[in-house]
Formats: C-alpha cells, structure tokens, sequence
C-alpha cells in the first residue's frame, strides 16, 4: 500500500485509500493533525506532536517550531545539547506519523507519497525527500500541494469539466494554482507563489501589535520566552478574529498581567503589506495561464489559514465571488496525496483521472551576454525550461566557448525568474574538460529534463570532443551519500523518542503546566491541584484508572481554559 502524507508546517497527517476512498489515519491520541513541532526535555527524551506544542509556552528554547520553511536551507536549529537539521526534524516528525499509523492499521508503512509546497525550489525537495529518507521511508513522489488539492477536489465529481483555481495558504507557504479538468484529466495551468508568506507571519503581525500596545519594554521584546508566551496567546487570538470583530489578548509578562485590545480593522490594515504579497502570484498566475478572473469557474480554498476573515475578505474582492467552503482545508492536501499514492499503484478507482502537472520556476544556465554589435556586456540568465510547462518536460539549448584557447566549459545550472543570476538558486556546476579552439568552435547542447517529482536531469553533449556529461540534480536520494544518510539515520534513531501511545498522557501534563503558568491566583492553584492528582495515579501504572482519571482531567482542563485564563 503507498500513503499520501501531507508534511506542513504547522501540522502533518497522513492518509490512505480505504475501499477507493482517501481517509486520514488518526495518530496515537486519536486525532487527524499531528503537530509539527518537536521537542526534547532536560532527560533527552524527544517528543513530536501535541505535548512538543505544549512546550512551546514554557521552553521556547528546547522546542522547535515551523521548520519547514527552514528545509533546503544550511540552518541548524538547536534543542538542548544538540543541534538538528530541518530535515531531521521534519523525518522525526515523519517517523511519528508512521509509526502511528502502523499502530493504528497494523501494516508496514514505507512506500509514500509527500506533499511539496508547488513553490518549493529544487534544494526544499530534495530536502524534503531527504528527510522522508531518514525516517526510513520510501519517497516514491513529490506531489505539489495544490495539485494534491486539486486532485481530491476534481475526484469529487471528475466528469465535470470546469476551470478551478486553488488559493493554498498554510502555517508557511503560500501556493496558487490553476487548473483545468476535463474527460478525467485534470491538467494544471499555472503555479505561483511565496515559499515565505503564510499563517505565522499574521500570527507574527498580532504579536507586534500587542507588544506596542501593551508598551513592552525593548528586553521584554527581545526575550524568547515572552515572545513565545506572546505568540502562543496570539495563535489562538487570530482564531478568534474570524468570529468576532475584535479581540483582547492577555498574557503574563515578568508575573505582570498585560492586556490589548485589537479591533479587527486595525489588524487587517497592519497585514496590508503581507495582503498585497498575496496579489502578485495570484496576477502571474493567471497571466502564464492566459486566463481572466471571469474564466474560473470555481475558488477552492486550502490550507488553515484560509479560516481567517482577513483572507476570505481579500479572496472574495479578488475575485468578485465567494470561494467554494466544502472542504476540509486541513486535510485537503493530504487527502489528494492519497489519491496521487492510488494513481501510482493504479488503484482501479482512478483508472481514467489522468493527471499533468507543471514546473513551478524556469530553470536555466548562465551565458555571456552581448550587446547589438557582438560585444560581451556581462553575464546573463539563459532559459530553457520555462515556468508553468507541462511536465515531464525536455528542452534543448545550445552554447558556444566564448574565448580562444578556451579548455574548459563551466555550466552553471540556475532556478529562478531573474535574468541576473545572482538573484536565482544555483542548483548545481557541471565541468567539462574541452580541447583548445578558437571561440565559438566547439558547441554544446544543454538539454534539461525535468520529471514528474519536479527534479531536474541535465546532459551536457560536446559532439565535436565526443563528450557526454549527465547530471542527475536530485532523482530519488541520489544525491545523498549513502554512508552519511545511514550515519544520519542511526543518530536520529538513537535518540530516546516519548512513547507514542503514552502520548496523551504526556500532553495533557504539559498542557497543564502551560495553564498553570499562564494562571494567577485561585485558578492558579486548581491547575496545580488536578495536576497533581494526574500525576499520582500515573505513577500507580494502573491503565484502567489512568484512563478514567485522563478524562476527568481533559474535562477539567478544558473547563479552566474555556473560563479565561484569569
Ligand atoms: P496548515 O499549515 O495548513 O495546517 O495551516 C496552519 C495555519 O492555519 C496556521 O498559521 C494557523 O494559525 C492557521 N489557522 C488554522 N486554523 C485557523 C482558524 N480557525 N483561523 C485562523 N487561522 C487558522
């Protein structure tokens, strides 16, 4: 069986066709979302998931958030004594759903299907596959996640035809893609977007706001876990604002009660500048598509942060409509990714979705550039697979040495939409040795192949030297080390990882201890006695009365927090 996995920023889940139909597998506490975030305690143990986001309030510094919009970058993020990076986490965040979901089916989960933001570059997917790689996985696709979207949306009703543009805006990423459906084949048009524009940059907005407001010092300003206490409280306050037109945030500042109240317009205008991020993909998308505003004929809306009012307010003006509501923009993606894991296995269900896919950005070498009297001016981008091609795609370009006596050709190849290279990611450097000719002598042909996973092959032919040169960017892990993978591995698998099924348990302890800090006065002292009381029956290990009393406790947390944390 192969699983879609949908690896976001802020939560992850997986999924699996059951009798033709996708279905999220629920993890060991019984939920859909597990939490991206990781954390370790002063013993070393790691936990993923739930009690990991609990830690966050109160150990900001052993707690790691929101590291996908870190994948493909050299960035370490560092957790007690030791230093991850944001492929290990996000593999450990993998290892947790799939060691919950061979809990939950009693299968072996290795072959997948993982979820890509459509604008990830080419060094994020490969992260990407990496990390799936350590958690012992094996990463058949790469799948875009709008296409993912698109993919369980067109199922729905896959006969009729229709224009669709998916709005995805997660916890990090921001994705636009059109697509066209029609006779079971779902064809994207056009992919745009911002891999650095999504929830948490309007979560990071509330939290300016309230430190103006309730005129934090500049120390307290600096401070991680005063910013962490901040941005827990701001979380749950942008909740809010999509059900109530302003809010009042509160939070525990060096054991003083700050409090700001923030009108609903006053917020929308301090994310005018991230609001009008959103426009521009939206406009180039539509632009590479050839299409109009009045050409789509539905709005589908995906990812969390498509709940906000600010959002629906700013897609509705957009677009003169209201987009479509009917599905779940939390597990949308992941639920596609199935769908793309029944196409791969040929699962009966789908035998006539076909499904096409384009290549998010151009990709290209660098060249000299010349002026209209064959002078050289500089360097400049050379394109030759251009944004939103059908993929697979296979294009040609030839270049000529540019010097006398020239041995040496250096191609650089570019991702990006920059004619300054400089501006776009350097993917990689093919070097070909070439024998000395006057200029312009020996030619070569630079063919790029990009796949269906979105990676990218380029072969290099010198005909006159009879050279061929082939780079593989990044098919499937080639380009790890084996030997450092696997060393990799065994360091993540070393580590002492919370049991998963005492999970629960371990998540309502640090919630608890999140409430209670969080709390003065006699509420205070309620946290601490229903703590305390948990905490004693889970030392007796009797697992008929842990459960009784966890429901009691979930109960009497829930009533504390739906109060108010006063
Ligand atoms: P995702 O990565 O798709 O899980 O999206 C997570 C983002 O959605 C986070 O930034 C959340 O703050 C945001 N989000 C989730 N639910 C809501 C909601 N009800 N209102 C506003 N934002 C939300």
């Amino acid at each position: 069986m192969i699983f879609g996995i949908d690896l976001g920023t802020t939560n992850s889940l997986i999924c699996y066709l059951k009798d033709g139909k996708p279905e999220a597998i629920p993890n060991a506490m019984g939920k859909v979302l597990t939490p991206s975030v990781v954390g370790v305690d002063d013993t070393g143990t790691v936990f993923i998931g739930a009690a990991a986001r609990e830690r966050l309030y109160k150990f900001p510094n052993l707690t790691a958030h929101s590291f996908k919009r870190l994948m493909g970058t050299k960035q370490s993020i560092k957790l007690g004594a030791r230093e991850y990076k944001p492929e290990d986490l996000s593999a450990l965040v993998l290892r947790a759903l799939k060691s919950d979901a061979e809990a939950y089916l009693g299968v072996e989960v290795k072959d997948v299907v993982i979820s890509v933001p459509a604008y990830f570059n080419d060094n994020q997917r490969k992260a990407t596959k990496l990390a799936g790689q350590l958690a012992g996985l094996n990463v058949l696709r790469l799948i875009n996640e709008p296409t993912a979207a698109a993919l369980f949306h067109g199922i729905q009703d896959y006969e009729a035809a229709a224009k669709f543009l998916i709005f995805d805006l997660g916890g990090g990423t921001f994705d636009v893609s059109i697509l066209e459906k029609f006779d079971g084949i779902m064809e994207v048009r056009a992919t745009g977007g911002d891999s650095f524009l999504g929830g948490d940059d309007f979560t990071q907005v509330l939290v300016s706001l309230f430190a103006e407001k309730a005129s934090l010092s500049y120390a307290q300003k600096q401070n991680p876990s005063t910013l962490s206490a901040i941005r827990f409280v701001a979380e749950n306050a942008k909740r809010s604002f999509s059900e109530q037109p302003q809010i009042t945030l509160d939070v525990i500042i060096d054991g003083v009660q700050k409090s700001a109240l923030i009108h609903l317009d006053e917020y929308e205008a301090a994310c005018k500048g991230l609001l009008d991020r959103l426009r521009t993909p939206i406009e180039r998308a539509l632009r590479d598509a050839r299409l109009r505003v009045s050409d789509l004929d539905e709005l589908v809306m995906v990812g969390g942060a498509t709940r906000m009012a600010i959002i629906r307010k700013l897609v509705t003006q957009l677009f003169g409509r209201l987009p479509a509501r009917y599905i779940d923009p939390d597990q949308t993606i992941a639920l596609g990714a199935a769908v793309c894991a029944g196409l791969i296995d040929r699962n009966i269900v789908f035998d006539e979705v076909v499904l096409t896919d384009v290549c998010p950005h151009t990709l290209g070498t660098e060249v000299i550039d010349y002026d209209y009297q064959n002078n050289p001016v500089g360097l400049t981008f050379l394109p030759i697979i251009e944004r939103n091609i059908v993929v697979p795609a296979s294009r040609v370009q030839s270049v000529l040495t540019a010097h006398d006596g020239q041995t040496q050709l250096s191609i650089r190849v570019f991702q990006g939409e920059s004619r300054d290279c400089s501006k776009n990611v350097l993917l990689d450097t093919i070097e070909i040795d070439i024998p000395s000719k006057p200029k312009g002598e020996i030619s070569a042909d630079i063919r790029f192949t990009y796949d269906i996973n979105g990676m990218l092959e380029v072969d290099v032919d010198v005909e006159k030297a009879n050279i061929h040169k082939s780079l593989i960017i990044s098919k499937l892990g080639a380009h790890v080390d084996p030997e450092e993978l696997e060393e990799r591995r065994k360091v993540l698998a070393a580590l002492k990882i919370h049991p998963r099924d005492q999970e629960e348990n371990r998540y309502l302890v640090e919630r608890a201890e999140r409430l209670y800090e969080q709390s003065l006065g006699e509420r205070r002292n309620t946290v601490r006695l229903v703590l305390t009381q948990f905490i004693s029956v889970l030392e007796k290990q009797d697992l008929l009365e842990i459960k009784k009393a966890r429901d009691a406790f979930n109960m009497a947390l829930n009533s504390l927090e739906s109060e108010g944390i006063w």
